[in-house]
């Protein structure tokens, strides 16, 4: 089942309208919310970023938090069978009678679904994961959580063709994020991550991997870090929603400490698990 503009009805009965600025050009935002075991996690902060997006681009929020909340809780309990949930959210403009790069006041149209997912053990991680490095060729309001996502399709497509994880970002030799998701380099037992602003998505499980980190007494530096700091690194992770904290350990066909997740990663992970027992 789907949530519609209203009503919960099957996939495949679900349809907008070729006069749906999402559809036209990309109008909307969305957010990525995981459910463990019918919990949403860390429900304030996706529908604050929601309600950020949607304010960066002047579209009015459709519904409260409570209503939000109700309408996600509903289509969770849709899905019994699943395990771990992942909720996809979307928000378009709406639809206008004809297609104008110009807006007037429109109804939002509003989407979410409901996809399973697993959460990768920690002993399938420990050899870590691969990534390739590339120029970061997005807009410069990567803060916002927008639908148009073409680069990022982009570095996502030449990621499975290299048969790597992920790609990582570099804007004028400063390593911003990866194509779907946030970065973390440890050096000497402190870890640094590029800063909230224009130039990354404010992740929320960023927020949650600095909290676990900080609690288990790891420094932390919230600065521009160079593409000659991430090959120099001691260890390198990424975070996402769908994610969480994985070690990535081979940049490019370099190896980052021989190949093999780090002793700071293991103690962030083992953290985060209890992190999401305690967010129920
Ligand atoms: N950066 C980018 C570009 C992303 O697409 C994502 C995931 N959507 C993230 C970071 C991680 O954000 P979150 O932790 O909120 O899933």
């Amino acid at each position: 089942m789907v949530y519609l503009n209203g009503k919960y009805i099957e996939k495949d009965k679900a349809f907008v309208s070729v006069m749906d600025r999402g559809f036209l050009f990309g109008d909307s935002v969305y957010e990525v919310i995981p459910v463990y075991k019918g919990n949403i996690f860390c429900i304030k902060p996706h529908l604050d970023r929601l309600g950020e997006s949607l304010k960066a681009i002047n579209i009015p929020n459709p519904h409260t938090f409570e209503q939000w909340n109700a309408i996600l809780q509903q289509l969770i309990d849709y899905h019994p069978q699943y395990n771990n949930q992942s909720i996809y959210l979307q928000v378009t403009r709406g639809c206008d009678t004809d297609r104008k790069h110009t807006y007037d006041k429109l109804k939002p149209t509003v989407y979410v679904q409901s996809s399973p997912f697993e959460v990768v053990r920690k002993e399938d991680f420990l050899k870590g994961v691969s990534a390739i490095t590339r120029d970061d060729i997005r807009w410069s309001q990567c803060n916002t959580k927008v639908t148009s996502l073409l680069a990022n399709i982009m570095y996502a497509q030449e990621a499975k063709q290299n048969n790597v994880e992920d790609v990582i970002l570099c804007r004028d030799n400063i390593v911003t994020e990866c194509s779907s998701s946030n970065i973390f380099i440890v050096k000497n037992g402190c870890v640094y991550t590029h800063p909230k602003g224009p130039h990354i998505l404010p992740g929320i499980t960023r927020e949650v991997v600095l909290e676990c980190a900080n609690y288990c007494g790891i420094n932390i530096e919230e600065v521009p870090t160079s593409k000659e700091d991430l090959f120099d690194a001691d260890e390198v992770w990424v975070s996402s929603s769908t994610r969480e904290v994985l070690p990535i350990t081979k940049i490019d066909d370099v190896l980052i400490n021989q190949g093999q997740a780090g002793e700071l990663w293991s103690l962030v992970y083992d953290r985060f698990q209890v992190e999401k027992s305690l967010n129920v």
